[in-house]
């Protein structure tokens, strides 16, 4: 037991002392938080920040679909934000939405209402707070295209408003602080557009991702930013990393940009396939490939 698990405050919300990480997460890997603390709703949150103890360390996880969990775990409190977190209300052009709202979620309520803009995020698998977090995009578009602003706590619970040029948004980044935690956002689309044709767009959207990507396999979706002018996986592909394997990970056949655990991977395996990746895309082509997916965490307990 940590001493300061004891001296967390009271909540509304669930304290679950060493809860497996790996279960949420897309790549199913990884040790045990110390505490997972699933608050109520953003005046829970906001009562555990500004009362939890000092020095404890924090960490936000939204549907871990970009996230590389360690083996040995992440210490002190790992936030997950549930139901309280997950609305999602349209008013003319403005989409009033929750940070644990599904990305897909939103897409099709969005679809359902004809309001147009947000086909993009139907094929991403992470929530709105991941999304603003990494400025998720695809086909075209970012969540800054939308953002107006964001609602966020800052680690002693005090609430920011915060618009694209606060969170200096560009590609796969944003500027905002380690461990603040986005609670909800105004996102602005396309009013009075016809359903159907917004329909049109995803489904070509959704079949296009399933051919060219693992989407039901076991991953992080794409592995390394694109370097500028360039395209990860084609640098991958021309390294002759495409299948590549270390224990049970393996770089995608279908996709090399991803990397799948295809059953008992370790985080040590996926990561040191990554880093093997790196080293063997340098030797090609001189280019040092940034990871996008986020590592969290420490490397072992063993
Ligand atoms: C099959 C597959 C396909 C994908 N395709 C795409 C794609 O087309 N485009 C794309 O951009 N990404 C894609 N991704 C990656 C991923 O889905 C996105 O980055 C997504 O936005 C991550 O959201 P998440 O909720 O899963 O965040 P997580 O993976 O849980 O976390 C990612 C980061 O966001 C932070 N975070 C999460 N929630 C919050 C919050 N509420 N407040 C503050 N910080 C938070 C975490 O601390 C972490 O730093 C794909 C992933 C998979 C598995």
């Amino acid at each position: 037991m940590v001493d300061w698990n004891d001296q967390l405050p009271e909540v509304r919300g669930r304290y679950i002392p060493g809860a497996r990480l790996a279960e949420h997460t897309w790549f199913r890997v990884g040790g045990p938080a110390e505490v997972l603390y699933r608050p109520e709703d953003e005046n829970d949150l906001a009562h555990f920040l500004s009362n939890k103890p000092q020095g404890v360390p924090i960490a936000i996880i939204g549907a871990g679909s970009n996230v590389l969990i360690h083996d040995g775990g992440v210490k002190g409190v790992v936030i997950r934000l549930g139901r309280g977190f997950s609305s999602i209300r349209i008013e003319e052009e403005h989409l009033h939405v929750g940070a644990a709202a599904l990305d897909r979620t939103v897409s099709l309520t969005c679809r359902d209402a004809g309001l147009g803009g947000f086909e993009f995020l139907v094929g991403i698998p992470g929530t709105i707070g991941g999304a603003i977090r990494m400025n998720a995009g695809a086909y075209g578009a970012e969540i800054k295209d939308v953002l107006v602003y964001a609602n966020v706590l800052d680690l002693e619970g005090k609430h920011h408003r915060l618009t694209v040029n606060d969170l200096a948004m560009s590609y796969r980044h944003s500027s905002l602080p380690e461990g603040w935690i986005v609670t909800s956002a105004v996102l602005k689309g396309v009013p009075s557009q016809d359903p159907h044709t917004i329909g049109t767009k995803i489904e070509n959207i959704l079949k296009e991702r399933e051919s060219t990507q693992p989407i039901r396999g076991r991953t992080g979706g794409s592995t390394f930013k694109n370097p500028l002018q360039e395209k990860a996986w084609k640098l991958i592909d021309d390294a002759g990393c495409r299948g590549l394997k270390k224990g049970d990970a393996q770089v995608s056949e279908k996709h090399c940009n991803f990397l799948l655990n295809l059953d008992q991977a370790t985080a040590f395996d996926l990561e040191s396939l990554g880093e093997e990746v790196r080293r063997r895309v340098y030797e090609s082509s001189g280019i040092s490939l940034e990871w996008e997916i986020i590592k969290m965490g420490y490397e072992n307990n063993s």
